[in-house]
C-alpha cells in the first residue's frame, strides 16, 4: 500500500506491516473504497478534496500511540482531525494516514470545581450541553459543530470572551502523546513549556488527547438572539453597534453581521437576497439588566427581523450553525482589529454589499477586556492587543465560481487590511497563508515557539498545520 512521506515522496508498506499495526488499534481503519472512508476524509470545507491514505478511528489514547510510532517509524505524513472544521483542511492530507479522533467524545463535569475534561474530538456543543446542566461554561465559540481541539489550541474566541478571555485562557491542563509516542501532562505544574505553547500553538507539539477547562458561571438562561435592518439602515446601525461596544460591560457581545438576507424565518420575506446588516447579541448577566443594555439598539425601529429573547445559552451558542453548513465551499480572510473606527465599519459594509455570492459574509467580533490585560508571552496565542477581529467569509456552492468568490475576499481584505493590528488569527488563515502569515499570527512569541517545537517535535512528525519551525 503506498503512503506520502511528510517531504511529498511515496513510501510503500507491505501487508504484514499494516496487519501488525491494525492489531494494536482498538478503533477501526478505513482505506480508500471502504464505504465510510468518503465521509471521514471529508471536512467542513467542500474546497478541500483530499484523499489520506488510511484514516484511523481513534477509540482512546493506546490508538493514538500505536498511530504516532507507527507514522514515525515508517515516515508516513500524519493529520489529526478534531471537528475538521479548519478552513485551511488542516485534518486531511494527500496520502498521509488521517488520524480521526472525531469519535471520542466524552465530557466528564466537576462542577464543585468547576472544572470539565473533554475528549479531543468533542464538538463546541458537546461541551455546552454538558456544562450547562451546571449553569456553567467554558468560553468556547460562535459555532456549535466546531472541533473544540483546534480551536482552543489556536487560541478561541466567542460569546464570553469579553468576560473570560482566549478560550485557552481558560484550560488548565491537556493530556498528550509526544512526538515519541509518550502521554505526559501539560499544566502549569507539569511540561510548562508544552503547556505555554500548545495554548495557540496549534497541532504542532502533539495529539492532545483531552483538555481540562476550568468553567464559569454562565446562563442557564441569557439574554440573546439577533436584530436585523434592510442595507438602507446601515450606517446608524453600525454607529450604534460601534457606541454599544465602546461602552459594554464585559457580559455583553454584539457581533456585527453583513451580508445579503438569507431566507430565514426570522428574517420578512421582503429583504430575503436583499443587503442587509444584523447584530448578535448575548447578554449574560441579570436579563433586566442586558434588556436596558441594548434598549438602544431596539430603539432603531424599521427592523427586518428580530428574535432577541430569554433563551438558553445552549441554543444561543447554535444561532449561527444554519449560516455555515458543512459542505459548501469557503474562503477566509481575518485580521485582529484595534477597534471599531466608523471608517472601518463604513468600508466592511461596502465590500460586503459587493459579495458575488448570497452566502458570503464580512463579520466584526468584539473581544476586548481580560484578553487585553495579560502580558503578550502569556501563552502561545499573543495577539494580547486585539480587541476585535473582522473575518472576511466568502462562502458559495459551485467549483466555477471559485476565483470570483476568492477575489471578492481578497479584494476586500487588501482594503480592510489598513484598520488591522498587524496580527491574525492562525485559526482562520487558508491554504496559501504560509510562512510570512504564521509568524504574523505569533508575533514576538514565534521563536519561543520554535524553541518549545525544536525541544517537543525536533522531526517534524507534526507538520500537517500552520507550522512552526526553528530557524
Ligand atoms: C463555521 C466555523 C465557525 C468558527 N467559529 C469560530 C469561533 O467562533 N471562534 C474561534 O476561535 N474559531 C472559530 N472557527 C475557527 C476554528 O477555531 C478552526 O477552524 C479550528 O481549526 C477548528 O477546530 P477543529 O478541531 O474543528 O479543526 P480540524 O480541522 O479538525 O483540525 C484543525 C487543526 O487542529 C489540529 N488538531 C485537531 N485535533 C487535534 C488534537 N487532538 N491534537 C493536536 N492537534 C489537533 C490539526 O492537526 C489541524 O492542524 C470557526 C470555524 C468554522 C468553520
Amino acid at each position: 500500500m503506498k503512503f506520502r512521506t511528510a517531504a511529498g515522496s511515496e513510501i510503500a508498506l507491505e501487508k504484514k506491516q499494516l496487519d501488525d499495526f491494525k492489531a494494536q488499534l482498538r478503533g477501526g481503519v478505513l482505506s480508500p473504497g471502504e464505504p465510510e472512508y468518503d465521509e471521514a476524509r471529508s471536512v467542513w470545507n467542500a474546497a478541500i478534496d483530499r484523499r489520506p491514505a488510511m484514516i484511523v478511528r481513534c477509540l482512546g489514547t493506546q490508538d493514538v500511540i500505536a498511530t504516532v510510532k507507527f507514522a514515525r517509524e515508517h515516515r508516513v505524513s500524519l493529520s489529526i482531525k478534531g471537528g475538521g472544521h479548519n478552513i485551511a483542511g488542516l485534518a486531511v492530507r494527500d496520502g498521509a494516514i488521517m488520524l480521526d479522533m472525531s469519535l471520542a467524545r466524552g465530557v466528564w463535569v466537576d462542577p464543585s470545581a468547576h472544572v470539565a475534561r473533554a475528549q479531543a474530538g468533542c464538538l463546541l456543543g458537546d461541551v455546552d450541553r454538558e456544562t450547562q446542566l451546571h449553569g456553567l461554561a467554558a468560553p468556547l465559540g460562535f459555532v456549535s459543530n466546531t472541533g473544540i481541539a483546534g480551536l482552543t489550541l489556536g487560541g478561541g474566541f466567542g460569546y464570553l470572551t469579553r468576560r473570560f478571555g482566549w478560550t485557552c485562557d481558560s484550560v488548565r491542563s491537556m493530556d498528550v502523546v509526544t512526538a515519541d509516542a509518550r502521554i505526559v501532562r501539560a499544566s502549569e505544574a507539569e511540561n510548562s513549556d508544552l503547556y505555554w505553547a500548545l495554548r495557540g500553538g496549534g497541532g504542532n507539539f502533539g495529539v492532545v488527547t483531552s483538555f481540562e477547562y476550568e468553567l464559569h458561571a454562565v446562563g442557564p438562561e441569557i439574554l440573546g438572539g439577533a436584530i436585523a435592518w434592510a442595507a438602507e439602515h446601515t450606517p446608524r446601525v453600525l454607529e450604534q453597534f460601534r457606541k454599544l461596544m465602546s461602552s459594554a460591560p464585559p457580559e455583553l457581545t454584539c457581533v456585527a453581521v453583513l451580508r445579503k438576507a438569507p431566507p430565514a424565518p426570522w428574517l420578512a420575506p421582503a429583504i430575503h437576497g436583499k443587503d442587509m446588516v444584523a447584530v448578535f447579541v448575548c447578554y449574560s448577566g441579570p436579563i433586566e439588566e442586558g434588556q436596558r443594555l441594548i434598549a438602544p439598539l431596539k430603539a432603531l425601529g424599521a427592523t427586518a427581523g428580530d428574535v432577541v429573547q430569554r433563551r438558553t445559552y445552549v441554543s444561543q451558542q447554535s444561532l449561527l450553525d444554519a449560516t455555515q453548513p458543512k459542505g459548501r465551499r469557503y474562503y477566509w480572510k481575518s485580521e485582529y482589529l484595534p477597534g471599531h473606527s466608523p471608517e472601518l465599519l463604513a468600508a466592511a459594509a461596502e465590500h460586503a454589499a459587493r459579495s458575488v455570492s448570497p452566502h458570503s459574509a464580512i463579520i466584526v467580533f468584539p473581544m476586548d477586556g481580560p484578553l487585553n490585560r495579560l502580558p503578550p508571552d502569556h501563552s502561545a496565542v499573543g495577539n494580547r492587543d486585539a480587541r476585535s477581529l473582522v473575518n472576511i467569509t466568502a462562502s458559495w456552492d459551485r467549483l466555477a465560481d471559485d476565483a470570483a468568490n476568492v477575489e471578492w475576499a481578497r479584494a476586500a481584505w487588501r482594503d480592510l487590511r489598513r484598520f488591522s493590528t498587524g496580527g491574525t488569527y492562525v485559526n482562520m488563515l487558508t491554504d496559501e497563508e504560509g510562512d510570512e502569515r504564521i509568524r504574523a499570527a505569533y508575533g514576538t512569541n514565534y521563536e519561543r515557539l520554535a524553541k518549545v517545537k525544536a525541544s517537543w517535535d525536533p522531526d517534524n512528525v507534526f507538520h500537517v498545520n500552520k507550522n512552526v519551525r526553528p530557524s
